[in-house]
């Protein structure tokens, strides 16, 4: 199997991406990438920093989501208000709301500067905050930190705060989240508190393996993360802790489980990129249907709950459509269609006799866009059985009918 050098593989990403700055990894995009890992389309895109709004968009099939102007400049009016002199606010949340011993400190403003500059400040001045633990805590505004996604390094740049808590037998480090979206009663919205639960823990783990770089525990970072949100309806700032260990588990477990790159460029073909071709006022050139062959030599693996969390979400789908895909029926359908890839293919096995060893073994012996060895005969007794339960429902409902 071909194998490719960093130097090679980072040539072969910018030749992907065309002569364009390349779209820098964050907490949400890891977060997105994480949720559905066995995803290469989404992997090689994101490894090239290609800007998949654009390429979707150049499809047809430009995304339905994404914040309004409105609500970025509110979540950044309300974050600045909450960091506004010298985290006041905030200081007062973590004291007096949730408790916490943040005595005498420092604080630090880290965004200033490129991301390697700036994860090299961030890095110096937690290794120096940890290495004198009778030193003021440290607040740290906009720590930049570094994860390995796939082989290759990337920056995540927080608007959380970082800080270390006194007072206990060893200071901990914990991070806080803002957000603009409000607590009502002291409880958020559970899918927005969920989402922004997943992005801190990515924050989390970064952080862990920051202190690790520095020859300290990975549990000096707390796992109860502060997430900071309006209260009510009104633009006061309320903090509850969170507990982010079931999302550090998971976004842990699928980092490890992404395949490298490098693994996936040397499965693509050399030809291949997703150059929009922009001409000198940025507009893209490149035809939609060469385009669209391009990424179609990328697999993707598409799931209902792409919608929300890619850009490329409609024109997977369309595609997924296309070929009648079991992706479309959701996560949990396909596993348990244990590998068959088209609806017409599980039709076919739900019609076949017990008996019929040459449907199955055709139907379960053809390619698919999973992995072979999900492909499962037991599958198919299950799909016979539901046609046949389905079929006696039927039969009784109408035999109630005609008495
Ligand atoms: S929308 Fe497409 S590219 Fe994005 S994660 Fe889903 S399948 Fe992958």
């Amino acid at each position: 199997m071909a194998t490719t050098s960093m130097t090679e593989r980072d040539e072969r990403l910018d030749l992907l991406r065309g002569p364009v700055p390349p779209r820098p990894h964050d907490a949400r995009t890891i977060a997105a990438l994480t949720a559905n890992p066995g995803c290469d389309r989404r992997a090689v895109l994101d490894a090239a920093g290609v800007d998949k709004r654009a390429v979707a968009e150049r499809l047809g099939s430009g995304p339905r989501f994404g914040q309004s102007p409105f609500a970025i400049s509110r979540g950044h009016a309300f974050e600045k208000l909450v960091k506004a002199e010298g985290g006041a606010i905030l200081l007062r949340l973590l004291r007096e709301t949730l408790g916490l011993d943040v005595g005498e400190h420092e604080w630090t403003d880290l965004g200033d500067g490129d991301r390697k500059r700036r994860y090299e400040r961030t890095r110096a001045l937690f290794a120096a905050a940890c290495a004198n633990p009778d030193a003021p805590a440290v607040l740290a505004d906009h720590p930049l930190l570094v994860l390995d996604v796939g082989g290759r390094t990337a920056y995540v740049e927080p608007d959380v705060v970082a800080f270390r808590v006194s007072g206990a037998s060893t200071p901990r480090w914990h991070l806080a989240e803002i957000k603009s979206f409000p607590m009502i009663d002291g409880r958020a919205d559970p899918v927005k508190a969920g989402e922004a639960a997943t992005q801190v823990a990515v924050y989390v783990l970064a952080l862990q393996e920051l202190m690790i770089s520095l020859g300290l525990p990975a549990d000096l970072v707390a796992t109860d993360v502060v997430l900071v949100c309006p209260r009510d309806f009104t633009n006061t700032p309320d903090a509850a802790l969170v507990d982010v260990r079931r999302q550090l588990a998971a976004v842990r477990r699928q980092l490890n489980r992404m395949p490298s790159i490098s693994a996936l460029l040397d499965r693509l073909d050399p030809a291949v990129t997703f150059d929009l071709a922009l001409d000198a006022d940025g507009v893209p050139t490149r035809e939609p249907a060469d385009l669209a062959g391009a990424v179609s030599t990328v697999p993707a693996r598409y799931a209902p709950e792409c919608v929300s969390r890619c850009e490329m979400a409609f024109h997977c789908r369309d595609e997924a459509r296309a070929h009648g895909s079991t992706d479309l029926l959701g996560r949990t359908v396909r596993d348990a269609l244990g590998g068959v890839g088209t609806m017409h293919e599980v039709l076919e096995l739900a019609s076949a006799a017990p008996s019929d060893a040459a449907v199955l073994s055709a139907v379960l012996s053809k390619e698919s866009a999973f992995d072979d060895a999900l492909a499962d005969p037991e599958a198919a007794r299950l799909l016979r059985t539901a046609r046949r339960a389905r079929a006696e429902a039927l039969r009784s409902a109408a035999d109630r009918e005609s008495a």
